[in-house]
C-alpha cells in the first residue's frame, strides 16, 4: 500500500502517500515547474512545498535521451511528471509513443508519473469525447501492464469523461479494475477558468462514486484558495498548479476568498503579511516587471499553503462542512457546490466518519445544512435500523431545552403519565434531524447543535411513523394527519389518553 488514511472528515482526509524518495502529507499542491521559463526560483517553491509537477515531455524535447530530473531542476524533494497530455490538447501533436513516454518518465527518475491520456475540453461533443474515453482506456491498459517495470514510480490514472457523465462513470470503474497507484480526475482546467466549481465538484463526486475508495484521487490544474477546500471535501487529495505564477504574470493576487488585481488595490497595503506584502501596494506597482512577479508568485504560493493547512485543521477538528458554508458566500457557483454535494448525500454519508476525532461541541446548521451528512445519517437510522417499539401511541413533543431529555415539559409527562407511560413512546421534534427518539436525545449531535430553518423532512418522518401507530399526539407543533392529535398543553395528552383508554381493557 503506497497510501494510508490518517485522519477523515466529510469525503475529506488527510493521508500519507510513500513515494520512492519519501512520504508526502496530503492533501498537498504540486506547484508546476517549467523547465523552460520558470520564474520562481525552486529554492523558494521548497519553502512552501515540498513536492513540484514538471512536465515530462518538456525535457523529452530538450534532451531526447533520459537525464536526472531532479539534478536538472536542482529539486530534492519529490517530483510528479505529466506525460504531455495538455499539449496534446492544445496543439494537437505529440511526437512520442504512450509506451515511450511513461518509460521516458521513470528513466528520468520521476517519483510519480501520469500515462499519456487523451484529455478533453468542456467544448469536447458527446462522440468525440466518448472515442477518446475508450483511447484512454486502451492506453491505460497498457500502462498498468508496465507498471513493473517502472522502477516504483507511483503510476497516475487519468479518468476522463469530462462533463458527460456516463462516460465519466463507466471510465471510473473500469479504470478503477487497474492497479494504478493514484486516480486523476481529468481536464476540467476550462471550466476551472470559467470558475464552474459547481460542475467541476460534480465531476469529483461521480468519480469518487465509482473508484476504490481508499485510492488516492488527484485534480489536475486546480489551484486557487477558493475551490480547495471543496475538492478535498468532495475526495481529492492531490493537486497541481501553475495558477501560482500565471496570475502573478498578470499581476494577480491571490486571496483567501478572492483574487485582486494589483491596479485594483487602493489601500496601501495589502491585507497580508508575507514578504512581499511588507511593501506599500505603490512599491510593489513600481518594482520591475520580472521581480513583481516573483513576488506575487511566492504570494500566492504561501496562500495556497496556507489554505492547504486550514483545511489539514479542519479535517482535525471535524469542521471541513463549517468551513464550506463560510467559504460558499464567496462566490455563487460555490454556493451551488453545497447542493451538490446534496445531490451526493448517501455517498458523502459512507465516508464521513460517524464519530469525529473530536467532537468540538456544537454542530451548527444554516440554510444549506441539509446538506451535511449527520442528519441524512439519523434519518437512515429512524428509517431502517432503529426499532421503534410496538406501542400504540407516540407522543412527539417539540421542547426548546436541550438535551430534549432534561426539558421541564419531559420530566412533567413523565411524572403525571403514570400507569399511561407503558403505551406511549416519547420522540421530540428537531428542527434539523426530523425526530428524535427520547432514549437518544443525549447521543451526539443530536442535542448538541444549533439550527436555523427547519428540516424538510420532518413531514415525512412523521408520516413514517404514523403507520406505526394508532395514535400521535404532538405537543408544541402542528402537523395534519389522520391518526395525529396536536395539542398545546401538556395536561392535554393525559386528558386524550384517559378518554380513549378509561375503560379496564388496556390499549393493544
Ligand atoms: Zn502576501
Amino acid at each position: 500500500m503506497s497510501f494510508e488514511i490518517e485522519a477523515k472528515d466529510l469525503l475529506g482526509r488527510i493521508g500519507r502517500l510513500y513515494t520512492k524518495s519519501g512520504a508526502l502529507e496530503t492533501p498537498t499542491i504540486f506547484p508546476v515547474v517549467d523547465p523552460k521559463k520558470q520564474e520562481l526560483k525552486l529554492s523558494i517553491i521548497n519553502k512552501y512545498f515540498k513536492n513540484i509537477i514538471t512536465n515530462s515531455y518538456f525535457i523529452y524535447s530538450i534532451f531526447k535521451e533520459p537525464i536526472d530530473v531532479k539534478k536538472f531542476l536542482g529539486w530534492s524533494g519529490i517530483v510528479m511528471t505529466d506525460s504531455g497530455a495538455y499539449q496534446l490538447m492544445r496543439y494537437g501533436v505529440v511526437d512520442i509513443e504512450p509506451d515511450e513516454i511513461l518509460r521516458y518518465q521513470s528513466e528520468i527518475g520521476s517519483d510519480i508519473g501520469v500515462m499519456l491520456d487523451l484529455p478533453m475540453d468542456s467544448e469536447e461533443s458527446y462522440f468525440s469525447a466518448s472515442i477518446k474515453v475508450e483511447e484512454t482506456l486502451r492506453r491505460a491498459l497498457r500502462a498498468a501492464e508496465m507498471r513493473g517495470e517502472l522502477g516504483g514510480m507511483l503510476l497516475v490514472g487519468p479518468i476522463q469523461g469530462g462533463i458527460y457523465g456516463d462516460l465519466l462513470a463507466r471510465s471510473a470503474r473500469r479504470m478503477s479494475a487497474l492497479p494504478f497507484d493514484i486516480y486523476a480526475v481529468g481536464s476540467p482546467t476550462t471550466l476551472l477558468e470559467e470558475y464552474r466549481f459547481d460542475e467541476i465538484l460534480d465531476m469529483i463526486l461521480r468519480v469518487k462514486l465509482n473508484i476504490r475508495r481508499e485510492a488516492p484521487l488527484h485534480l489536475f490544474g486546480a489551484g486557487h484558495p477558493l475551490i480547495l477546500p471543496f475538492a478535498v471535501a468532495a475526495g481529492v487529495d492531490l493537486f497541481d498548479s501553475a495558477s501560482y505564477v500565471l496570475y502573478a504574470r498578470d499581476d494577480r493576487i491571490m486571496l483567501r476568498d478572492r483574487t485582486v488585481r494589483l491596479d485594483e488595490v487602493r489601500a496601501d497595503y495589502l491585507p497580508c503579511s508575507t514578504k512581499l506584502c511588507d511593501k506599500p501596494v505603490k512599491e510593489i506597482r513600481e518594482m520591475p516587471k520580472m521581480e513583481r512577479t516573483e513576488l506575487i508568485a511566492e504570494h500566492n504560493l504561501a496562500m495556497l499553503r496556507e489554505e492547504i493547512l486550514e483545511i489539514k485543521q479542519r479535517i482535525y477538528e471535524g469542521t471541513l462542512w463549517e468551513y464550506l458554508e463560510e467559504k460558499a458566500r464567496a462566490h455563487r457557483s460555490l454556493y451551488n457546490t453545497l447542493r451538490i454535494m446534496r445531490k451526493y448525500l448517501k455517498l458523502v454519508e459512507e465516508y464521513d466518519p460517524v464519530t469525529h476525532p473530536e467532537p468540538s461541541g456544537l454542530l451548527f446548521f444554516g440554510d444549506t445544512s441539509a446538506s451535511r451528512p449527520e442528519p441524512y445519517r439519523h434519518r437512515l437510522r429512524i428509517r431502517h435500523y432503529y426499532r421503534h417499539p410496538d406501542k400504540p401511541v407516540a407522543v412527539l413533543l417539540k421542547v426548546d431545552f436541550r438535551p430534549y431529555n432534561k426539558s421541564w415539559e419531559y420530566i412533567y409527562l413523565n411524572k403525571i403519565l403514570g400507569k399511561f407511560r407503558e403505551y406511549i413512546h416519547v420522540y421530540f421534534i428537531d428542527d434539523i434531524f426530523g425526530i428524535v427518539p427520547e432514549e437518544v436525545a443525549e447521543v451526539y449531535p443530536l442535542s448538541q447543535h444549533e439550527s436555523w430553518g427547519a428540516s424538510e423532512a420532518l413531514y415525512d418522518d412523521v408520516a413514517f411513523i404514523s403507520k406505526k401507530y394508532k395514535l400521535i399526539i404532538i405537543y408544541n407543533y402542528y402537523i395534519n394527519g389522520r391518526n395525529i392529535v396536536n395539542v398545546n398543553n401538556i395536561d392535554e395528552i393525559i386528558n386524550i389518553l384517559n378518554a380513549i383508554y378509561s375503560t379496564a381493557t388496556p390499549p393493544s
